[in-house]
């Protein structure tokens, strides 16, 4: 088991079992799902909450009452999916399914106490799968609980959100992440969220490429526009990697006037959407380093220039 960093307040209501049905929303790689097996092992714990560490329930790799469904990112063929989806067959039992389903896997009676199904990414879930885990949230076997996991309660099927307890995790001080590394610019990308936080620092590499790639995007901003696209186009290929170098980007207007800082974050926001509605990505890009470029040029002719 992986004890989980902050988070103290949902845990202790969670140690009370206050439903069978959750829904955990916040920002990736803040813990929802460390938090969610957590949970697992305490609800099966031979003392209870918090999981002893040392009982047989808490000794397994993986637990046997746990079971995790997440969105595949390939089609039958074998392709990447243009649109990850968790499908129907998932969620409930299909004639030639290959993999076992969440229906059936609750049904049965735990190996230790109760069971535990996290439906990772559910506002990925296809309407049919939707649908089919519907009547889980509805009745659960008595022994069963169903954690969902979601950036926001909005982005999950309103008839799911609505027969779960919605559980919320916001970014940890960075302070509290200090505990784990000092490496500042580790800390600065992770802005708050442990699971980012360990991400960058198996990579310090990749992490500075795209930190370095962030910075000469901004300074290209006041350029002309043909460097600033050779700059965008950079950030675009990194983007597709690991560490995202907008988030770096977004730190560097911290200390713009609030009035061009929300106009920036709002492009940020417009692009981030369009991308994941499968707005072709240089054309996301294009627009918002165009736009950046002009609230940029306003910012400096109205008020002296951000350092
Ligand atoms: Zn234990």
């Amino acid at each position: 088991m992986v004890e989980p960093v902050g988070h103290e307040r949902q845990r202790r209501l969670l140690a009370r079992r206050p439903a069978q049905s959750l829904l955990f929303v916040g920002p990736e790689g803040v813990g929802r799902r460390t938090v969610a097996r957590w949970f697992a092992y305490g609800l099966n714990c031979a003392q209870g909450f918090p999981p002893c560490g040392r009982c047989a329930s808490c000794r397994a790799e993986h637990h046997p009452d746990l079971f995790e469904v997440r969105p595949r990112t390939k089609t039958r063929g074998g392709q990447i999916a243009r649109r990850p989806q968790i499908h129907l067959d998932q969620i409930a039992p299909r004639a030639g399914a290959e993999e076992p389903n969440l229906i059936e896997w609750l049904q049965t009676a735990p190996r230790h106490r109760a069971k535990v199904a996290v439906v990772d990414s559910a506002h990925l879930l296809g309407e049919q799968a939707g649908n089919a885990l519907l009547k889980v949230l509805e009745e659960p076997p008595p022994h069963a609980y169903l954690i969902l996991i979601a950036p926001s309660r909005e982005a999950v099927l309103p008839t799911l959100a609505s027969r779960s307890l919605t559980v919320g995790f916001g970014p940890l001080p960075t302070e509290q992440l200090r505990s784990l590394s000092e490496n500042e610019a580790a800390l600065r990308y992770s802005e708050g969220a442990p699971g980012r936080l360990m991400a960058a620092l198996a990579d310090p590499a990749g992490l500075a490429e795209a930190e370095s790639a962030a910075k000469a995007w901004v300074e290209s901003l006041g350029r002309d526009a043909a460097e600033l696209l050779a700059q965008t186009e950079a950030l675009r290929r990194l983007a597709e990697g690991p560490f995202d170098p907008w988030v770096f980007v977004a730190q560097a207007w911290e200390d713009w006037p609030p009035p061009a800082r929300e106009a920036a974050l709002a492009a940020l926001l417009r692009a981030r959407e369009e991308l994941e509605a499968y707005v072709a990505a240089d054309l996301v890009f294009t627009r918002l380093a165009l736009t950046l470029r002009r609230i940029y040029a306003d910012l400096r002719a109205g008020s002296p220039l951000p350092r």
